[in-house]
């Protein structure tokens, strides 16, 4: 089975099949940078001149997660609905291939083997 955490793949999905990624709506933001600064997956870059941030690596977003948008106080970071990738899990099957990971690898994830 395929690492889910690869960047290339998402659950044995190539990832530039997977329409998830930020989108800036540019009349709304005010050139913080905290988008660009806080992202632990180098999605963006910062134009200077524009005072904007560019989204130069979308198929490095995590799917599924809007951390950037969540934190853009002027709500100038836009995601695909949640009903689009909830759809696609389902159309994929991923909830049984995730179904199938936990059983195979007990040793990773039982709660009672995890060291905190
Ligand atoms: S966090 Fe929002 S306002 Fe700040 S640079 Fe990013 S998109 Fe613009
Ligand atoms: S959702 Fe997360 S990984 Fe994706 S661009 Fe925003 S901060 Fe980066």
């Amino acid at each position: 089975m395929s690492d889910p955490k690869n960047n290339n793949q998402w659950h044995g999905i190539p990832r530039q099949e997977i329409e998830w990624h930020p989108t800036i709506i540019a009349e709304r933001c005010i050139g913080c940078g905290l988008c660009v600064t806080s992202c632990g997956r180098n999605v963006y870059a910062f134009d200077y001149e524009a005072n904007k941030p560019v989204v130069v690596a979308p198929s490095m977003c995590m799917v599924g997660c809007t951390t950037c948008a969540t934190i853009c106080t002027r709500d100038a970071v836009e995601f695909p609905s949640t009903g689009y990738i909830r759809q696609f899990i389902r159309e994929h099957k991923i909830q049984r291939q995730s179904k199938d990971m936990l059983k195979s690898a007990p040793e990773k994830y039982d709660v009672k083997l995890r060291e905190v």
